[in-house]
């Protein structure tokens, strides 16, 4: 509702009503008909935490052949598995902007889960979407703007889905903090409520999962916390009506880790999967669903219908990508030991069983398509640079720079690299658990989310390789207490100095870092190194590149004005190529192409209500704290636009070594200006079964059967207690969304109504990738047709981007005609072209629960090479 009410949204909309699922459903609708009772639950509820070899496993049904499944984290990587690529985090994915390396990263992540026999990938995250720049793991995701964070998570799931493997996105939404995320952890007995109003919603946290829907993703995680006072994973407004209804999604819904709080409601709110199918604590060997789900279709709490349907959606969806095609013997890696044997139920006190349970499969790629390469280019064009006085970089690797040779002759050029973030853990790259140390060179944040790295390239060690050492003289002081000897310090004439920020998810924490970061600063003294190494580096004189390795937004003021600060490089989280793209970067191998995807501020208070995570809302009520996003749509760069604050880098901020010219502004009408979409299609009929309850004896366990302690089954012990005699359903249909129709929601919100086309002239002298960005500003003085209210509006939203690369002028074609729009004979000009459509011109109308197009008055469409650097504007 408007003001972020939970309003019932009953019954769940069946699955199987979008032509492009149709076979997969008609297939899935074959298999689950033959079905029993327990059959089917034993697909919905996970086998227990640690009961089998991944993160999650649901039970088979062997008599029909339908496998149980392994669900494994996570979004950069295969969690606890060897032989796997540590891919650089979401957020220097988003950092690219480059949609075909966001593709080509999905596409080798999902070979690689296939290779370890892994059904569904946990991931990709847009939600956290950052609305706290602290928030533990922003880090996950791609950014915090909605639709950068969409079309990213619908490249991912893109690659990972050809791939044969069921992406999931994740997390189900407003688990913008990990503070008091869930009630145990915390020591609460409630779970937060982040307290969001409709419009917010649809317009910010949930439209990238709208694009994962569009883009066709499989399963969708939903999240530990409350949102408007009502569990995410019991929350019917949200399963039912948002998901299933509104955006039309076909697939299954999962619970986070325990996120499940209620049996039946959370079954009939549209909860698909129990995960991992423990109930309310860990491990105990009891869960909501499992056998209590069976009673409750027994006894008539649940409808028949509702599990048929839970069912359908998860076979379907393993139809969708086509596993039924794979000869799978199961996961080959186990999650809770690296020996060759281990045991088959690690979580049982009891059972014995051992086998092989790691069989080393390499799933890395081999020779041009070793997926180390792709990691490589993603950590090179996620890094930023953010400031490059003098041209500083990049470096040359015989030392003295063309211009300073002569004066130079036969001096050695001496270089210093400072900072424990330039080196590895002395412990191991892997010492710490889920990564949740801040130790060494920060490669990626801590959690679920984080794998093991099958190696890590230390930026120190490949600074020095990259030197040639005839000409240059490399001192390195990895530390980030400056060295007591001066001379480390005072003989360089370059000083590369590295510094970081790390947080993570909040089970883990690493010193006072409960998961998410206290402040913004940089860690472990990092401000006090940069200043002491700058302050003596060439005693004062020696040029000094500042190269950070962060989760999210640093506050840099204490050094950036300093003047012999030449260049900073902010290198979000890498991963294990970490030291080969920087030295990309760094000697201009790689022109830097990365844009920030989020905005660096002046001072933490700047962000706004989100920037204060210390002081969280403590349990007001006793039982749950609180969270009201009273910034409504105005995160991040939106928050600084409408309060005109000047933030230190803003969003989509990034400099390269050459430069961009933008030209030859084209805006063409496709379509008139309407208010409203189009009118909702109808789906097509899902299947239906028998909705008679069937006999309570057939849920009783079979004859002899062996129980392992601890796991999951769908059976019973005894009928005992079991009436037959169903409560009646209720009558009531909450009346469907006109948004909806199809996956994303109705087909009309992407039809494009608006092209926009422009010029990018490289007008440098090298080669180099720009990242063009779109935003649009809505008329001005647009009042609700149904209040007559002004419709407050940010002052511009990014609607849409391209990367694109572009050689060089050739020597003598144009050359000093600054800006000329006519390079063209050169090679060194490109269009590009943008596409709105419906949805990127509309609002979310809380009235008419539709998306309005403000079709009086006039848009402004402005395009640039970051939030606040766009030359090109005009209307629509
Ligand atoms: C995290 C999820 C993760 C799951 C399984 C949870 O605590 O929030 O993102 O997929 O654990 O490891
Ligand atoms: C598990 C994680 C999970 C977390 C939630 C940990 O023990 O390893 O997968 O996200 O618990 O509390």
């Amino acid at each position: 509702s408007k003001d972020g009410l939970s309003p019932p949204w009953y019954p769940t909309p069946k699955g199987g009503t979008d032509k492009q699922w149709e076979e997969s459903y008609k297939k899935a609708a074959e298999l689950v008909k033959q079905m029993t009772l327990v059959e089917k639950v034993n697909i919905t509820t996970g086998t227990g935490w640690s009961m089998q070899l991944c993160v999650g496993n649901t039970g088979p049904v062997e008599r029909l052949k339908f496998p149980g499944l392994c669900l494994q984290d996570g979004p950069l990587g295969l969690r606890f598995a060897d032989n796997t690529t540590a891919f650089p985090a979401g957020i220097t994915v988003g950092a690219t902007w480059n949609k075909e390396l966001m593709y080509q990263r999905g596409k080798a992540h999902g070979k690689e889960a296939k290779l370890k026999g892994i059904n569904v990938l946990l991931g990709p995250a847009m939600g956290p979407l950052g609305r706290m720049p602290a928030g533990g793991r922003n880090w996950e995701g791609f950014g915090s703007d909605p639709v950068l964070q969409g079309v990213a998570a619908a490249q991912t799931i893109k690659g990972i889905q050809e791939e044969g493997v069921m992406a999931t996105a994740k997390h189900f939404v407003g688990n913008e903090q990990e503070h008091f995320r869930q009630a145990w952890e915390w020591g609460l007995p409630n779970a937060i409520s982040s307290n969001i109003d409709d419009r917010t919603l649809h317009e910010v946290y949930a439209w990238p999962f709208a694009d994962s829907i569009k883009a066709g993703v499989v399963s969708i995680m939903c999240s530990y916390n409350q949102v408007n006072g009502s569990y995410a994973c019991q929350n019917s407004k949200l399963l039912n009506g948002i998901l299933k209804d509104e955006f039309g999604f076909q697939g299954f819904i999962q619970s986070d880790w325990l996120a499940q709080r209620s049996g039946v409601a959370a079954a009939i709110a549209g909860l698909d999967m129990s995960m991992p199918g423990d109930g309310l604590q860990w491990a105990k060997g009891e869960s909501l669903w499992g056998p209590e789900l069976t009673k409750s279709v027994l006894n008539g709490s649940v409808p028949v219908d509702r599990v048929d349907d839970m069912v359908t959606r998860i076979v379907a969806s393993w139809y969708q990508v086509g596993q039924d095609k794979w000869s799978s013997d199961g996961p080959n890696f186990s999650s809770w030991t690296n020996e060759k044997v281990g045991n088959i139920h690690e979580g049982s006190p009891s059972d014995t069983t051992t086998g092989v349970v790691n069989k080393f499969i390499n799933a890395q790629g081999e020779g041009d398509d070793f997926h180390g390469n792709i990691a490589r280019k993603v950590a090179a064009e996620g890094t930023v640079l953010v400031k490059n006085e003098n041209n500083v970089l990049p470096l040359d690797r015989n030392g003295w720079k063309e211009h300073e040779k002569s004066s130079k002759q036969g001096t050695k050029f001496r270089v210093g690299i400072f900072g424990e973030d330039a080196r590895l853990s002395r412990d191991g790259i892997n010492s710490c658990a889920d990564q949740h140390c801040n130790d060494g060179t920060l490669a990626s944040g801590w959690g679920s989310g984080a794998a093991n790295f099958p190696y890590l390239v230390e930026p120190l060690a490949a600074i020095r390789k990259a030197f040639s050492n005839e000409s240059v003289y490399v001192t390195d002081w990895p530390e980030n207490e400056v060295p007591g000897q001066k001379e480390i310090l005072e003989d360089q004439d370059l000083c590369i100095v590295f510094a970081n920020a790390d947080a993570g998810e909040g089970f883990l924490k690493w010193e006072d870092v409960h998961g998410d970061r206290n402040d913004l600063n940089l860690q472990k003294n990092g401000d006090r190194l940069i200043q002491d190494v700058a302050n003596s580096c060439g005693k004062g004189k020696g040029d000094v590149v500042v190269v950070i390795h962060n989760v999210g937004p640093v506050i840099l003021e204490q050094f950036v004005d300093l003047p012999n600060v030449k260049s900073i490089l902010i290198a979000n989280l890498p991963s294990q190529e970490s030291g080969n793209a920087l030295v990309d970067i760094l000697f201009g191998d790689v022109n830097p192409s990365g844009h920030l995807p989020y905005t660096i501020a002046k001072n933490e208070e700047d962000y706004g209500p989100g920037s204060k995570i210390k002081y969280l809302p403590s349990p007001v009520d006793g039982l749950s704290p609180q969270q009201n996003f009273s910034e409504g749509l105005y995160i991040d760069y939106r928050y600084f636009d409408k309060n005109e604050i000047a933030p230190r880098y803003e969003f989509g901020f990034g400099l390269s070594y050459t430069t961009f010219h933008l030209s030859a502004l084209l805006i063409s009408s496709l379509e008139p200006k309407t208010p409203y979409p189009a009118a909702r299609p109808s789906g097509i009929e899902p299947p239906s079964y028998s909705t008679e309850i069937p006999d309570p004896k057939s849920a009783l366990y079979p004859k002899d059967f062996h129980k392992v302690e601890k796991y999951i089954y769908p059976y019973l012990e005894t009928t005992d207690g079991i009436h037959k005699s169903p409560i009646k359903a209720s009558l009531l249909q909450s009346p469907l969304s006109p948004a909806g129709g199809a996956q994303g929601g109705n087909p009309d919100l992407y039809t494009p109504l608006v092209t926009v086309s422009a010029s990018v002239t490289n007008i440098g002298t090298v080669a180099g990738s720009c990242v063009v960005q779109l935003y649009i500003s809505y008329p001005e003085n647009h009042k609700n047709a149904e209040t007559g209210e002004p419709v407050d509006f940010p002052v511009k939203v990014l609607r849409a981007f391209e990367k694109v690369h572009i050689d060089a002028q050739k020597e003598g074609v144009l050359k000093g005609i600054k800006g000329s729009t006519h390079g063209g004979a050169g090679g060194n000009r490109q269009m590009v072209k943008f596409e709105l459509t419906r949805r990127d011109l509309s609002y979310w109308d809380v009235e008419s629960q539709n998306w309005v197009l403000p079709s009086e008055g006039e848009f402004e469409i402005a395009v640039g090479f970051s939030s606040r650097d766009l030359p090109l504007k005009g209307k629509w």
